[in-house]
């Protein structure tokens, strides 16, 4: 097998694994029979920022690749709107085919280069979390490959428990194979979207809650500058939107979806490109660019929801040393931890380019799944920034005093204690876990960080 250095996205903490190319069912299967004791780990297109598809030492298992979309192995059923879809298949590919049959993913992160199981196993959520909740909830039925080589049908009717528990489950519960997706029906491929800039945090969060008016629309985020102070701290760009209607717009091709041809970043990038200085200016921009009244228009689905896809690599420009992409959640209730965290971004002078505050829906079965009712904040910081470690630290306790948690599929530094405090169905998903791999086959560099696993 050859030996190969992996990272996630944010490019830290690079590890060697013996890495297998396998599609089809069969060589996932045979590949499993090679496995030594470090164990072994799917991985997709490698969008998680940590190390959950990476295994120091073992074996991993490349499911996917980005250029995949011709052919993909898809069918549809336009009578249910079910896709049943290989779990290598990218989003990416499902838009291609679905957008100009009148269909659009029940939920998409900020990138459309997501493989379906990436999307089970994170349980991934986008901007439509509070009216739509995430993935898993659109995953009608999955089958899955067991450490054992049996391929078992999961659904959340047929092994309720093995299925949530896959479902958020950072690929240690089994490989997932196939999956049955419901997807939303859309008239035409725009997004009829209204952008705000609002001054200052209780601007952004009383225009974000739900006794505002943001039910009313589909897809809800803000974008926060965390270098402003005084009077101005908090404030941000919101942007919402809703799938727009045929009437809503004038082209004679409503369905045309073409998403751009990408742009790369440059192959080597100094370290601190990426400093205060130049997000503080980045930021200025961005927020003065934004229009000071309530603006309404029509925006394609990349450009609203897949920003980042038009800049191949765009990770590369954090420098050698990579970035840490950090995201919490507090319950809604807590807007003063919320506002406390920002305040100690803002007062250290972090800045990032990527901080997206984002109200969630109330949570799902999986005991894994990241979201729950509140208020989730991301933020990209680059990984060498001195006191960062310390300074994360004090905001992790905040985020847990207020009874929130981390996202796992962003996650390269949280301690152990921070996933038990944060997740208080640990023990029940770690004894199904047990239940479903009891050889301890599967295992990431995550989940050893995080004692996820025993052993190895
Ligand atoms: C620019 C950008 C924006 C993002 N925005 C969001 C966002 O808005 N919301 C959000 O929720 N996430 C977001 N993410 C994170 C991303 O959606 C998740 O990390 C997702 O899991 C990545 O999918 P992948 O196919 O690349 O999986 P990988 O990163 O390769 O793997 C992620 C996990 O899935 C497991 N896995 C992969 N395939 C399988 C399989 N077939 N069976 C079982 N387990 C499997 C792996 O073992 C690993 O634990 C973003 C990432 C990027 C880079």
């Amino acid at each position: 097998m050859p030996h190969k250095r992996l990272s996630g996205w944010g490019r830290t903490a690079w590890t060697v694994a013996d890495v297998v190319s396998a599609r089809e069912p069969d060589a996932i299967a045979h590949a499993l029979t090679e496995v030594g004791p470090r164990g072994a780990i799917a991985r997709g297109l490698g969008r998680s920022y940590g190390a959950a598809a990476q295994n120091a030492g073992g074996t991993v298992i490349e499911i996917a690749s980005e250029t995949d979309y011709e052919g993909a192995d898809i069918t549809f059923s336009p009578e249910t709107g079910i896709i049943d879809v290989a779990s290598s298949v990218s989003l990416d590919a499902i838009l291609r085919f679905s957008v100009p049959r009148g269909w659009f993913v029940p939920v998409t992160p900020g990138t459309r280069f997501v493989t379906v199981g990436g999307a089970i196993a994170s349980d991934v959520h986008g901007k439509n979390h509070h009216v739509d909740g995430s993935f898993g909830q659109h995953v009608r039925s999955m089958t899955v490959l067991l450490s054992n080589g049996e391929v078992v049908e999961l659904s959340p009717h047929q092994n309720p428990e093995w299925f949530w528990a896959t479902v958020g489950g950072m690929g240690l519960t089994g490989i997932v194979l196939r999956a049955q997706v419901a997807l939303l029906p859309i008239e035409t491929s725009q997004v009829l979207v209204e952008t705000e800039r609002l001054g200052n945090f209780d601007a952004v969060c009383a225009a974000m809650s739900a006794d505002g008016d943001d039910d009313r629309y589909r897809y809800s985020v803000c974008w926060v500058d965390l270098l402003a102070t005084g009077a101005s701290m908090g404030r941000g760009v919101l942007t919402r939107g809703n799938h727009a209607q045929l009437s809503e717009v004038s082209s004679d091709e409503p369905l045309k979806y073409d998403p751009r041809l990408r742009v790369s970043a440059p192959g080597w990038v100094p370290n601190g490109l990426l400093n205060k200085l130049s997000i503080r200016a980045f930021n200025e921009v961005w927020y003065r660019k934004a229009p000071s009244q309530r603006h309404v228009g029509c925006e394609s689905i990349p450009a609203f929801f897949h920003p980042l896809d038009g800049v191949t690599n765009w990770n590369r420009l954090y420098g050698n040393q990579g970035f840490i992409q950090y995201q919490f959640i507090v319950p809604l209730d807590r807007t003063d931890v919320l506002r406390r965290v920002i305040e100690t971004f803002s007062e250290a002078g972090v800045g990032s380019f990527l901080a997206v505050l984002k109200r969630m829906g109330p949570q799902n079965l999986a005991p894994m799944s990241f979201p729950t009712e509140g208020w989730t904040l991301t933020l990209d910081m680059a990984a060498g920034l001195k006191g960062l470690p310390e300074l994360l630290a004090r905001v992790d306790a905040m985020v847990l005093d207020a009874g929130g948690r981390h996202y796992l599929a962003k996650d390269s530094h949280v301690a152990p204690s921070a996933v038990r405090r944060g997740y208080p169905r640990l023990d029940e998903w770690l004894s199904v876990r047990e239940a479903m791999d009891p050889a301890g086959m599967w295992r990431s560099d995550l989940s050893r960080r995080l004692g996820l696993v025993q052993g190895a």
